[in-house]
């Protein structure tokens, strides 16, 4: 029987991200509502069946092989509760941008971590949210991606059901930056009842399909720093304004920017206008999603 497995672990976005406050222990309170963007996916070949430990390869430079990558710590913590010796081993083919507010790292660990429980079951769900949880904040919604509101840290989930969505642009201007930067940074915070009021008429919006309401609504409080100290953010955000976008946010801690449009053809209008010319090779990415 063949061991090896195709798995693909989506990106997300964050279409609200309001920070209600902070714990003792330095964790960020907040509120958000969490879309996958599976047209965005990293590729992993697991192999269950090699040599004894647990290995993970990259090609990637800028992704950590092995125990530094969360993807092959998320898989050590599972054989850990369930007392299995593993001869587990995960080739990663990045596809989502690092350190770009889309979740890739946690997309990776949730990802290996659902299909380890489907292969070795035993571990109760709450469980395996408790052990996703203690790796990253953001995995426990890898475990299950669906559009889904978040509290607490971000592990705490409430799924809203697949809602309509407006047409999604992201566009990565190809700079990495630290979750740790855009907190430490952070210089708006809202009032926990203020995001849950805007979280629920976003998400009744939705429901509507009155995406011009949706698109004001939508917001980020992490990044009007973001905005300051990257010019080139401001710059991208006025070329998308300009052309069509209902609106332009950061997509979690950053730099990755989302824009909502009304219909495919504005879309397009605004890729073509981002359009650089491809000897000039920036780097960056449009994702039309
Ligand atoms: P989030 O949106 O959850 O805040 P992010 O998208 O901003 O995360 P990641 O792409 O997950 O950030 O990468 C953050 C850092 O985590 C990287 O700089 C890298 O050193 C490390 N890392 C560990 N495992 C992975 C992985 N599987 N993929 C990408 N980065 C990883």
């Amino acid at each position: 029987m063949d061991s090896r497995y195709i798995l693909r672990a989506p990106a997300k976005i964050n279409l609200l991200l309001r920070i209600t406050g902070k714990r003792a222990d330095g964790y960020h309170e907040l509120v958000t509502l969490f879309h996958p963007v599976p047209a965005v996916s990293d590729e992993i070949c697991a192999d269950l069946k090699g040599s004894p430990g647990i290995t993970l390869a990259c090609a990637s430079p800028e992704v950590p092989e092995n125990d530094g990558n969360l993807g092959a710590r998320a898989a050590a913590a599972f054989a850990g509760r369930m007392g299995i010796t593993p001869t587990w081993h995960f080739e990663l083919k990045k596809n989502i941008p690092v350190a770009a507010g889309m979740g890739g790292g946690s997309s990776d660990a949730g990802t290996i971590l659902k299909f380890l429980a489907e292969q070795f079951p035993g571990c109760p769900g709450d469980e395996l949210n408790a052990l996703a949880a203690a790796i990253g904040a953001d995995i426990p919604f890898f475990l299950s991606p669906g559009d889904a509101a978040a509290r607490g840290i971000g592990e705490k989930l409430e799924y809203t059901g697949q809602l309509p969505m407006p047409e999604i642009l992201v566009v990565f201007p190809n700079f990495p930056v630290s979750a740790a930067w855009a907190y430490k940074h952070l210089q708006t915070m809202t009032a926990p009842e203020n995001a849950e009021a805007e979280l629920a008429e976003l998400v009744n919006a939705l429901r509507q399909r009155k995406f011009r309401k949706a698109a004001a609504l939508c917001a980020n409080d992490l990044e009007a720093p973001l905005f300051s100290k990257f010019p080139l953010l401001t710059q991208l955000r006025r070329v998308l304004w300009e052309n069509g976008a209902l609106c332009v946010h950061v997509s979690g801690s950053g730099p990755a920017l989302f824009a909502l449009f009304e219909d495919t053809s504005s879309r397009k209008e605004a890729v073509q206008a981002l359009a650089v010319p491809e000897n000039l090779e920036t780097g960056m990415k449009i994702l039309e999603c």
